[in-house]
């Protein structure tokens, strides 16, 4: 059994201090407009994009940011001549980026996509500070290393994505012997109805076109293979003391449940709410206490009916990997994330079809024996390695 209190449970007041790192993705915004609805409550220290020079400029100064980074160093100068006549702090560069997340700042968001989002978020986490965290590829890749530095760094670490959020908030932290299991629930993204030969066909339009949630490209894509499903597992297991075999997955189209934890005695918890990720997102910038936001309420009449049914592994392939790489454990999540990181990308740049996405995963899966994973230089060399053999694998294809 892990141990308890890896993600804390400390006493600090809503955050004054702000530093958003991938401000302007789908998660990034969100949390903009919940700032943005009490604005003077909050100092934006930092905000950073990886090449939409626009919207970054556009938001450092609506929010009077101190500092805007921009990871693609070739965006500088746009960035310099969109914020010239302002007072704020122009940078770029992958080192600038991880500067953003060591700036003084009492709360960060980790909303960076894919596993370039390691980096600058292991940097907030070593300050100590409450990192609020959404990009799921980090703790998927590097989730015992992670959980060490939190612990070492006494930092507090908030899941953001709603299902993780949804545990957070109805996990017994202080008898987790109690818990039986945890449910992650699923929507079964846009093709849930889809027989195999119909997914053989369908289009990165129709991918990214999630029927609940507003999301970025890449985790519409993770919904639609289920693959964000295994890798919400891989992250479940190393956010919350338990056992791989305690954590089970379940499709619920409406999303409206966003998770749920059985107790020993019988007594299931859900944690539920309408699928718009400022939910989540407000709770982790209030936390301990509750916002108040305007954000739509639940009102269940609304529905009606709420439907649940059991994964489909032949059509959803993916989960089976997620599942396989968690037991193996060591390095094979990290073989896991960056062959799926490939694969999304062929698969939108309409390289590859969509059932190839899975494909690409298992295979490079089994061309790479996974070891225990010792250091952070294993993992990026992992990761390199990982990118490598799935490209070749998605060039013979
Ligand atoms: P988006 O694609 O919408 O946004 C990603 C953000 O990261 C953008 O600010 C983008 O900048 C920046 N970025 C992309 N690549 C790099 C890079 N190489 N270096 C630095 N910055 C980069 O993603 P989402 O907001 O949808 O998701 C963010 C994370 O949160 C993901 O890990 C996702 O799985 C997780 N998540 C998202 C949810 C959602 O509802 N969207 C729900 C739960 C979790 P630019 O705009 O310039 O490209």
């Amino acid at each position: 059994m892990k141990e308890i209190n890896t993600i804390a449970h400390s006493k600090f007041d809503a955050p004054k201090t702000i530093t958003i790192l991938g401000s302007t993705g789908s998660v990034g915004c969100s949390t903009l407009d919940l700032i943005g609805q009490n604005p003077d409550a909050y100092d934006v220290v930092a905000l950073t994009a990886n090449r939409n020079v626009a919207l970054l400029a556009e938001q450092a100064k609506i929010f009077r940011a101190q500092h805007a980074i921009i990871a693609d160093e070739t965006c500088y100068q746009d960035l310099k001549d969109a914020l010239a006549g302002t007072a704020i702090k122009v940078s770029a560069g992958t080192d600038a980026l991880n500067e953003a997340a060591e700036l003084p700042s009492e709360w960060v968001m980790a909303s960076i996509v894919g596993a370039a989002g390691l980096r600058p978020t292991l940097s907030a986490i070593r300050r100590g500070v409450t990192v609020a965290l959404a990009n799921k590829e980090c703790l998927v890749c590097a989730g015992d290393l992670m959980m060490q530095e939190v612990k070492d760094h006494k930092s507090t670490l908030l899941p953001v994505d709603s299902e993780h959020n949804a545990i957070f908030q109805i996990f017994d932290f202080e008898r987790p012997d109690s818990v039986q299991n945890i449910t992650l629930t699923a929507s079964g993204g846009p093709f849930i109805n889809y027989s195999l030969d119909e997914m053989k066909t369908v289009t990165p339009r129709q991918a990214v076109a999630h029927p609940n949630w507003d999301m970025g490209a890449k985790i519409s894509v993770d919904s639609a293979t289920m693959m964000n499903k295994g890798l919400e597992m891989i992250e479940a297991y190393h956010l919350f003391p338990l056992t791989e075999n305690q954590i089970e997955i379940i499709v619920h189209p409406q999303s409206i449940i966003h998770s749920m934890v059985t107790y020993r005695d019988g007594s299931v918890l859900a944690q539920l709410g309408i699928p718009d990720m400022r939910i989540p997102i407000s709770y982790t910038l209030g936390w301990p206490n509750r916002l108040e936001t305007s954000t739509k309420k639940l009102n269940l009449t609304d529905f009606g009916r709420l439907d649940f049914l059991t994964p489909d592994m032949t059509r959803f392939p993916a989960l089976l990997c997620a599942r396989e790489a968690l037991h193996m454990g060591g390095t094979a999540p990290i073989i896991l994330n960056a062959a799926n990181e490939v694969a999304v990308f062929a698969f939108l740049q309409g390289q590859i079809p969509f059932l190839d996405i899975a494909h690409t995963v298992e295979k490079t899966l089994l061309h790479i024996d996974a070891e225990p994973l010792t250091c952070l230089e294993m993992l990026h060399a992992t990761d390199r390695e990982a990118r490598i053999v799935a490209q070749n694998i998605i060039d013979k294809l």
